[in-house]
């Protein structure tokens, strides 16, 4: 499985870095936190990516999450095409949108109504929006290492004390933005009833990624969505789950069918738009009414609910309403992280694999992650050396280690136990 051949991906990185900052149009994918240069794809089949210099690999990024189908599923590509024939945008309404929000709605018992978005981070930012308007408040709590897009007032770190206001985690997001984003310790729900005692009047939402997916896997504690879920009612504030990566992932109706909890407001990605860019938010309807036209909350977009994207999405969906392709996700997904703890163990290198469903962190570290401090005491440049190790024996794995890596229908035992062979070789080589 060694690739060798570099040579065309070296090229196009120094290529685009000419023309755009550091070669990526989204962070992580220059490689930066593993180092070296990203293989640039030229194509994607089922479980595997290939790249311009011709090296294939079993791809356990799929794009971050979306593909649970794999990559250029035979239905999705052909719903695309037949949507693309008749027209790409119209900015008038169309049959499909309502039938995509059908599918969501079907899935997700708490969401009356849904509008459609272009990403991840438009459906957090819209959420919020509403959230405050709705309750007049304008506070909003997160968790450290929680990721909701990179709309300004979500974009926030926990200070030194977790209780101190949001600190900007990037230059250009205003004090004024951050300052009414509170960031606390992800599976603390004491730490949130004690400052709900104390500023509860205040705070519109608790915004939560029902099992964390953005400093590697962390899943909920047992009793911490059940205590978000007592408290923000409460309180009077509202429970939004970030369900953009978990969302049809952890289970068809997302975690708050996996943990048996309704959210009053849900934000939704990835999945949903099969490969191209759909974002939801929706809810319950005293809140989602409050929203333009019906209400005065604003919120638009030129290709929200576009035809192509929306088409992609419905033939996604639909082949997830099969229970047996879940079980089968779980089955791999298991087989994976114990076999790669077990290859970790061999070896003699201390980790943690943390796993819900079918997205999963082997974490370089002895002891267990359960939020953000845990996570950041890994040892990264361990994970670096495996995540080459692994690259270059045929396996693409997230380039970093704060990330989950996915499954998708496509990936076959065959691949899982490639896999396993692959770490047991790349531990012995990274040592
Ligand atoms: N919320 C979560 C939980 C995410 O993982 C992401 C992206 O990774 C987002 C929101 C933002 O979505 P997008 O990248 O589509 O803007």
């Amino acid at each position: 499985m060694a690739d060798s051949k570099r040579r065309k991906s070296h090229a196009a990185f120094r290529r685009a870095k000419k023309s755009i900052p550091g070669g990526v149009n989204s962070p992580v994918r220059a490689f930066r936190a593993v180092g070296g240069t990203p293989p640039f794809i030229a194509k994607g089949s089922g479980s595997r990516i290939t790249d311009i210099d011709g090296n294939s690999r079993i791809d356990y990024v799929m794009s971050w999450g979306p593909l649970i189908l794999g990559h250029a599923h035979p239905k999705v590509g052909e719903a695309i095409s037949r949507a693309a024939a008749k027209g790409t945008s119209f900015g008038a309404p169309t049959e499909g949108e309502t039938a995509l929000v059908e599918e969501i709605r079907d899935a997700f018992p708490s969401i009356d109504l849904a509008r459609l978005v272009s990403s991840g981070t438009e459906a957090a930012m819209s959420a919020v929006r509403l959230a405050r308007a709705f309750t007049g408040r304008d506070r909003i709590i997160k968790f450290d290492g929680c990721y909701h897009g990179h709309a300004d007032s979500l974009l926030v770190k926990a200070g030194s004390g977790a209780l101190t206001f949001g600190t900007p985690s990037s230059p250009g997001v205003v004090k004024a933005a951050a300052r009414e984003t509170v960031s606390l310790r992800y599976n603390d729900a004491d730490m949130v009833a004690d400052y709900l005692t104390r500023h509860g009047g205040k705070v519109a939402a608790i915004i939560v990624e029902p099992v964390a997916g953005n400093m590697g896997v962390v899943p909920p504690a047992r009793g911490f969505l059940q205590a978000l879920r007592r408290l923000t009612h409460k309180h009077g504030a509202l429970l939004i789950f970030d369900e953009v990566i978990t969302g049809f992932r952890v289970a068809r109706g997302g975690a708050q069918e996996l943990y048996g909890i309704g959210a009053d407001l849900t934000v939704l990605g990835k999945i949903i738009g099969g490969g191209l860019p759909v974002g939801a938010f929706g809810g319950r309807r005293d809140i989602m009414k409050k929203l333009s036209p019906l209400g005065p909350v604003y919120q638009a977009g030129t290709l929200s609910g576009n035809p192509v994207a929306v088409a992609a999405g419905i033939a996604t969906l639909k082949e997830l309403r099969r229970p047996a392709l879940y079980r089968n996700l779980e089955t791999k997904s298991k087989r994976l992280a114990e076999g790669l703890a077990a290859a970790a163990k061999k070896a003699g290198v201390p980790t943690t694999a943390n796993r819900v469903g079918s997205m999963l962190t082997l974490f370089f570290a002895d002891r267990s992650i359960t939020n953000y401090g845990d996570a950041v005491r890994s040892d990264t440049r361990a994970y670096a050396r495996f995540h080459a190790a692994m690259l270059t024996r045929g396996v693409y794995l997230a380039p970093s280690q704060f990330e989950a890596a996915f499954l998708s229908a496509a990936h076959t035992t065959a691949d899982v136990t490639a896999t396993i062979e692959a770490a047991e070789e790349a531990f012995a080589a990274s040592r």
